[in-house]
């Protein structure tokens, strides 16, 4: 983060209650009554700001939404029930008929489904890019309504210039929206960047845990009132309270496990780069683009044909086999299985990812233990 003791400042003073508590109450309760008939129609009104719905506001949901707005350098948030309920409301929230949408190459798979299964067939436009077009082709966002990125992308992790693409956006009047998960609020915080939307799944680094699936949005004012006043009630995706409160939960330690992949990773990233069968490693690490301030733990790895790649997978032991990512767990993920779906074309196919390439989540297990895995495993399947 720019100032390094901003989320920690804050979420001491939202844990400071009259009673002395350090974590916020979970406010499991659907309905909120009113005190009488002025406190009704005020509240119907918004005249006020107190709940009256859970679907649409929660205090234990409101906290975790301001801090994640701060953190993010945005003005507000809203929470979702998983980050595809944050992308697909915020997408629904500003499309139009016969819209135009440019897409990162190599998208969040379900994300891609969702353009290709959902939006297409309402008539929407949608081109896909490298990170690469959108910063040296400032033309292809001619027309273009939402410009929707990753950075870095997925699986192939190709990070983005992205106050260069924002520039480009303002001059065409493109919305730019991105999903930025990987980075989490702690090595990029793309709003401080001239991007006008940012989304996560807080399922990964936000929650920190791998027992929480939820999403959420920030943005301008303006923006989420859009998403407040037509997605969030009309869908219905909501963040549960008690989610809000483990996502509270997962900000506390977000920095210092953030430091701790990155530390890992890095040991990764330059022991990688000595192995004979290693052909390509993808991991942008702090300062590839302007605006990243560090590597997180999410990594491909591209081997030569000498690995087997299912025999690596299974001689593993502190490396997992799971999709998912962003926990104390390291995992590996197979491309040529993990992102195929049955009979399906998907983004990965489309844009060609090497069926040698495996996705390695650093978890927070000791550094040299993973290391240690990691080679004999691959001394294990090597030939
Ligand atoms: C997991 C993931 C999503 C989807 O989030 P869910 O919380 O699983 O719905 C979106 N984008 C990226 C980059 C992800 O890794």
């Amino acid at each position: 983060m720019s100032d390094p003791h901003a989320l920690a400042t804050l979420l001491n003073s939202v844990m400071a209650d009259a009673e002395g508590a350090v974590t916020p109450p979970i406010v499991q309760t659907s309905l909120f009554t009113f005190d009488n008939y002025q406190d009704f129609e005020d509240r119907m009104a918004g005249r006020t700001n107190q709940a009256i719905y859970t679907r649409v506001q929660n205090p234990t949901v409101a906290a975790f939404e301001n801090l994640i707005a701060t953190a993010e350098g945005g003005d507000a948030a809203v929470g979702f029930a998983s980050g595809m309920a944050a992308i697909s409301s915020t997408l629904l929230a500003f499309v139009k008929p016969g819209c135009r949408i440019a897409c990162i190459e190599h998208v969040y798979p379900d994300t891609y489904r969702l353009m290709e299964r959902l939006l297409r067939p309402f008539g929407i436009e949608i081109t896909y890019h490298s990170a690469q077009e959108f910063e040296d082709k400032p033309e292809l966002l001619k027309g273009v309504d939402i410009a929707y990125l990753e950075s870095p992308s997925s699986v192939v992790f190709q990070p983005m210039d992205l106050p260069r693409v924002a520039k480009h956006a303002r001059h065409h009047g493109t919305l730019t929206m991105i999903d930025s998960s990987w980075a989490s609020p702690v090595f990029q915080q793309p709003l401080t960047l001239g991007i006008d939307i940012v989304l996560h799944s807080a399922s990964k680094y936000i929650s920190g845990h791998s027992d929480t699936v939820a999403g959420v949005v920030v943005s301008s004012l303006d923006h989420i009132s859009r998403i407040r006043d037509l997605s969030l009630p009309l869908l219905g995706g909501k963040l549960a309270p008690f989610e809000a409160f483990l996502l509270t939960r997962g900000l506390r330690t977000l920095e210092a496990r953030m430091n701790q992949h990155e530390a890992t990773a890095n040991l990764f990233v330059d022991r990688l780069a000595t192995l004979p069968n290693v052909r390509r490693v993808n991991s942008p690490g702090a300062n590839t683009v302007p605006g990243l301030t560090g590597r997180s733990g999410l990594m491909s790895v591209e081997f030569d044909d000498s690995v087997d790649i299912p025999k690596l997978s299974d001689a593993l032991s502190l490396f997992r086999l799971g999709v998912s990512w962003g926990g104390f767990e390291s995992l590996i993920l197979p491309a040529r299985v993990g992102l195929a779906q049955a009979g399906e074309q998907n983004s990965m196919q489309k844009f060609g990812v090497s069926p040698n390439l495996v996705r390695l989540n650093i978890g927070l297990e000791n550094a040299e233990d993973l290391w240690a895995d990691f080679l004999t495993a691959l001394n294990q399947s090597a030939t």
